[in-house]
C-alpha cells in the first residue's frame, strides 16, 4: 500500500467524520486539528463529513453543535454539509443510494451474503462462545444458504442483514503511518454486518464508500479504529479501489491514564467555551497532545502548527489531557498573548456583554431591590466551579438518596437533545413522578447543585442559560462533593441504581 511519500503527487485530502450524537467532544476537536494541520502543511483540503447513519441516535441539533464547536475553536473545513464542495453530499444519510449500490455489488460478486439469523440466535451463539473463552464471532451459518433461497427469503419480506465474507485464515498486514506495520489475524475479524435490518449501511461500509468517493488520501483518526482496518482494506479490495493511507492517533487520556472520560474531566467542547477558556489556548493545548514542534515551543498557534506539521513527530504514549495544565496555559494567553483591551473584548463577547445581560435581566428583575442584587443572582452563570456546603446541597434528603437522584438526573440529562426551559421542566416533572416525589421535594437538590445557593434565578431558565455542558458538569461536581464527604456511590450501589434506572426510565445513552 502506498505511503505518504508515494501519495504526495496527488492532492492531500483528509477528513473528519463525526457522528452527530450527544455533545461535541474534545476528542473530535483533537482529530480535526491534526487532520487540518496535515492538510494545510501539504496544501491539501480537509473535508467535514457527518456520519449520521445511526438513525436512532443522530440529531440535527447535535450536527449543528459540532459545526458551532469547531468554528468556535477556529477550525475551518474546506468542504462540508454547510459549505458544500465537489464531492457532496456531505451528510452520510444523503448518500444511501451510493451505499446501497455498493452493497448490491458485493452481494452480486458473492463477497457478501444475507444473514437471516435472529437476534436470539446470535445472542445464544455469543454466550456459548464466551463460555468457551472464544472471541465472539458470527459462525457463518447463513453463508451456506444457496443464493436463490437467500434472494427469495428477502423478497418474501423476511428481515435480514448483509455481512461481508471474511477469510477464515491467514493474516492482514498493513502500514500505519505512525506505528509501522500492523498484523492482525483474520481469525480475529468478525463477518462484519455492512447493511443493517433497517436498510441502512453500517459505519464500516459507509465510511469506506464515502472515503473513496470523496477521494480521501489520508485517513487520520483515533486508535480505537485500528482493528477495523482489515475489514476496511478488504472492502477496498473487493470494490476494486486503492485504499488511502492510514494513521491512527493515540487517544486522549485522563491524568490516571484511563481513556478521557467525563467522569474525570469535562469532555464537551462547549464546557470550555462556557467556562471561559480561550479557543486559541484550547487549540494550542490540543496541539501539545502527543506532539512537539521542531523548536519545542510551548505556545503556538494553529498556523505555527500547520507550517511544520509532521505525523512522524507524534508520540504514541497516551497524551494526558490535564485540566490544570490547560488552565495554566489559558492564563498565559490572557496575560501574554492578549492586550488588556482584548481581554475586555473577550469578556464582553463571552458573558459580560449586553446580549447576555438582556437574557438574564428579565429573570432577575423581580428579585432586585438594588442594582447590587443583580450580580450575586447571576454569579452562577459566570462561574466555573461553585462553593457551597454539602448540607446545603442535600437539604432534607438523605445524602445517599441525594447521590442517587443526582446520578439519575445525570443520565436523564444526557438524553435531552433540545436544551431549553420547557424540555428541562418536563424532564424534572417526569423524574418527580417516577420517583413518587413532589417537584418541590426534588428540586432543591438541583437548585443548589446548579446555582450553588438556595436563592437564585429560576432553575430551568438558569440551566437553559448555563447550557448543557456546564450544567451536567455541575451535577457531576455535586456528586464528587458527596463522594468527598464519604457519601459517594459504591460500585455495587451504582450497579443497582443503574438496573432500577433502566427499568423505570429506559436505556442510558452515554
Ligand atoms: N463516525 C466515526 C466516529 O464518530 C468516524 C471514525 C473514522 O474517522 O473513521 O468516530
Amino acid at each position: 500500500m502506498a505511503g505518504f511519500e508515494t501519495q504526495m503527487t496527488e492532492q492531500v485530502r483528509t477528513r473528519i467524520a463525526p457522528s452527530p450524537t450527544g455533545a461535541p467532544h474534545v476528542g473530535t476537536a483533537y482529530m480535526a486539528l491534526f487532520n487540518l494541520a496535515f492538510a494545510r502543511r501539504h496544501q491539501g483540503k480537509m473535508v467535514l463529513r457527518i456520519e449520521d447513519t445511526d438513525r436512532a441516535r443522530s440529531t440535527p441539533g447535535s450536527e449543528q453543535a459540532i459545526l458551532d464547536a469547531l468554528s468556535w475553536l477556529g477550525i475551518e473545513w474546506d468542504e462540508g454539509p454547510d459549505c458544500g464542495g465537489d464531492y457532496g453530499p456531505y451528510r452520510q444519510s444523503e448518500r444511501l443510494e451510493l451505499h446501497q449500490a455498493e452493497i448490491d455489488r458485493l452481494l452480486e460478486q458473492g463477497d457478501a451474503y444475507r444473514c437471516f439469523c435472529s437476534p436470539e440466535r446470535l445472542d445464544e451463539l455469543r454466550k456459548e462462545q464466551m463460555a468457551r473463552k472464544e472471541t465472539p464471532r458470527y459462525d457463518g451459518r447463513c453463508l451456506a444458504l444457496p443464493p436463490e433461497e437467500s434472494k427469495q427469503r428477502a423478497e418474501n419480506g423476511e428481515p435480514f442483514v448483509v455481512r461481508m465474507k471474511i477469510p477464515s485464515e491467514g493474516e492482514c498486514r498493513f502500514m500505519d503511518e505512525l506505528r509501522g506495520e500492523v498484523v492482525i489475524d483474520w481469525s480475529q475479524v468478525d463477518h462484519q454486518v455492512i447493511r443493517k435490518s433497517d436498510g441502512y449501511p453500517t459505519y464500516h461500509l459507509a465510511n469506506v464508500v464515502d472515503d473513496h468517493h470523496m477521494r480521501i488520501s489520508h485517513v487520520i483518526r483515533g486508535e480505537e479504529w485500528i482493528n477495523s482496518v482489515p475489514k476496511h482494506l478488504l472492502l477496498y479490495k473487493l470494490l476494486g479501489w486503492n485504499p488511502p493511507a492510514f494513521a491512527h492517533l493515540p487517544l486522549l487520556r485522563n491524568p490516571d491514564k484511563s481513556k478521557l472520560s467525563k467522569r474525570r474531566n469535562p469532555t464537551g467542547i462547549f464546557y470550555y467555551r462556557d467556562a471561559g477558556f480561550l479557543p486559541e489556548a484550547m487549540i494550542n493545548y490540543l496541539g501539545m497532545m502527543g506532539y512537539t514542534l521542531p523548536d519545542q515551543r510551548e505556545v503556538f498557534s494553529l498556523g505555527d502548527l500547520s507550517e511544520t506539521f509532521d505525523l512522524k513527530r507524534i508520540s504514541l504514549g497516551g497524551p494526558v489531557f490535564d485540566l490544570d495544565k490547560l488552565r495554566w496555559l489559558n492564563g498565559r494567553y490572557l496575560r501574554e498573548k492578549l492586550s488588556e483591551e482584548e481581554v475586555i473584548d473577550r469578556l464582553l463577547t463571552w458573558k459580560a456583554g449586553k446580549g447576555f445581560l438582556e437574557r438574564v435581566l428579565p429573570l432577575a428583575l423581580k428579585r432586585l431591590e438594588t442594582l447590587s442584587d443583580f450580580f450575586p443572582l447571576a454569579q452562577f452563570l459566570l462561574a466555573d466551579k461553585l462553593e457551597y456546603a454539602v448540607t446545603e446541597l442535600t437539604g432534607k434528603l438523605d445524602p445517599g438518596e441525594a447521590a442517587r437522584l443526582l446520578k439519575i438526573a445525570e443520565w436523564e440529562l444526557e438524553k435531552t437533545a433540545e436544551w431549553n426551559r420547557d424540555e428541562l421542566s418536563s424532564l424534572f416533572q417526569r423524574m418527580a413522578q417516577t420517583e413518587e416525589m413532589k417537584l418541590k421535594e426534588l428540586l432543591p437538590l438541583f437548585f443548589v447543585a446548579i446555582t450553588g445557593s438556595t436563592v437564585s434565578l429560576p432553575l430551568f431558565d438558569g440551566m437553559s442559560l448555563l447550557g448543557p455542558d456546564l450544567s451536567r458538569t455541575r451535577i457531576r461536581l455535586a456528586l464528587e462533593k458527596l463522594a468527598d464527604t464519604g457519601n459517594g456511590l459504591s460500585k455495587k450501589g451504582l450497579k443497582s441504581i443503574e438496573k432500577e434506572y433502566r427499568k423505570a426510565y429506559g436505556d442510558r445513552i452515554d
